[in-house]
């Protein structure tokens, strides 16, 4: 499929006059029209909430689109529990699947009134002594090992990831929660990242179902809730064929009714942590080309760099770039697009056959509306970009400002005199 931007070149030109490059800029319409689609996607099971992976983005503005349409807020920190709290989500909006957890973060979460998802059998001791009890409601995340595969050759390796705990360890965990008080149980499992196929989350709910009916059998403890957690992926590459989520909805109720239902567990909740599905592909990064330079390459230089989008420095993601106003010129140039940072792996693109690109053009950067600007860091005294949403009527808004010098000295030990610079 062609990859277009969602807006255009007049409407970014528009914004550039007020904000410069590089910033990220939200697609509002496009973030409406999904959660509504996830929503209907899984309507048929009452209670269902998605709990939008906040590390993903953390950006009031965008989250509280997603809580017009159910949504409630995954979080792994303490920040993450503090925006969710200044954004008014509380109790059993919030999930709280972290790990390697912090005694201050668990009190947090428990007077929050967040699901407690723990990552590994040795946290029930650990949250006993930090909370003084075990919580009425609790989930634990569990990581069956081994290779998880998918028939498209998807892969991923769960038993290299750190996360959850075995079957055994589950089993004995829920013993112990139930001795201790638990009443509501749930479980969690994320065994494959960026999945784009529509059976990703049909043959986990699979593995997460058939595993929910044996702890109940054999424990006793009532399962109430099961979390699909994230994975679901999006199409970064133009020949790749988007997940569609009525499909995986409909695939996952089938399962529902085939395994949960005849056990008599027909009143499961279900719920998910989606983070890229939710807002990668509404988000981009604009930047504007500012150097061509050519010695045993031809690089273009822009004034983005991998502090702003670090997965194609840190994974060497794809991620697609539109030349604005160029979008129906021959793709004729090979270049690297790069940024400043003193690290050769700062490219946006590799060898990438794009029109020619003169400076001063306008580049974006697609799919950046999840781990993007999140991911994003200081190196080189880089400072963090502006991020803008497109409302749904054409008009604009900066939903966070860029970082000033003064925010990068503000941490800093360093004289009252160059403080006052500032001031
Ligand atoms: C990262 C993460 C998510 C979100 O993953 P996506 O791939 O963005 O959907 C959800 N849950 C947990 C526990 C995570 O670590």
């Amino acid at each position: 499929m062609k990859k277009t931007p969602f807006v255009t070149k007049e409407k970014l030109e528009e914004i550039i006059r007020q904000y410069p490059t590089p910033f990220h800029l939200y697609d509002e319409k496009g973030i409406r029209e999904n959660a509504a689609r996830v929503k209907e996607a899984f309507s048929w099971n009452p209670g269902f909430i998605e709990y939008f992976a906040v590390k993903a983005t953390p950006t009031p503005a965008l989250i509280r689109i997603l809580k017009e349409y159910g949504c409630g807020t995954d979080c792994s920190s303490m920040t993450e529990l503090m925006l969710s709290e200044a954004m008014g989500f509380s109790g059993d909006k919030i999930m709280f699947s972290s790990n390697v957890t912090p005694a201050e973060e668990y009190v947090k979460a428990n007077e929050l009134g967040a699901v407690i998802n723990l990552d590994d059998i040795t946290h029930i001791d650990f949250l006993e002594e930090t909370l003084g009890f075990i919580p009425k409601k609790i989930s634990c995340r569990f990581n069956p090992g081994g290779m998880f595969q998918l028939s498209n050759g998807i892969m991923d390796n769960p038993g290299d990831a750190k996360y959850g705990m075995t079957e055994e360890q589950i089993f004995e965990a829920f013993r112990t929660l139930k001795a201790k008080g638990a009443e509501e149980f749930g479980i969690h499992a994320f065994l494959a990242s960026n999945t784009v196929t529509n059976e990703y989350y049909p043959k986990l709910a699979g593995v997460l179902f058939e595993l929910a009916v044996r702890l109940q059998k054999e424990t006793g403890a009532h399962i109430t809730f099961i979390n699909l957690s994230g994975g679901v992926g999006i199409p970064y590459r133009p020949e790749q064929e988007g997940n569609d989520i009525l499909a995986i909805g409909e695939g996952v109720r089938k399962v529902y009714e085939e395994i949960l239902v005849p056990a008599g567990m027909g009143d499961v909740r279900l719920c998910t942590e989606m983070g890229r599905y939710m807002m990668g592909p509404y988000g981009c990064l604009v930047t504007t080309a500012m150097h061509e330079k050519h010695i045993y390459k031809e690089y273009i230089g822009v004034d983005a760099c991998a502090a702003n989008l670090m997965r194609p420095a840190m994974y060497g993601a794809y991620h697609h770039i539109t030349v604005m106003g160029k979008e129906n010129e021959p793709c004729d140039h090979m270049y690297d697009v790069t940024g400043s940072l003193c690290e050769n792996n700062d490219k946006f693109a590799i060898d990438r056959m794009l029109p020619k690109i003169d400076k001063g053009d306008l580049l974006v950067i697609h799919d950046t509306g999840a781990h993007g600007f999140s991911m994003g860091y200081n190196y080189n005294g880089r400072l963090w970009s502006a991020e803008i949403l497109l409302k749904e009527d054409g008009s604009f808004e900066l939903i966070r400002r860029a970082e000033t010098p003064k925010d990068y000295f503000a941490t800093l030990d360093i004289t009252p005199e160059y403080k006052k610079m500032f001031e």
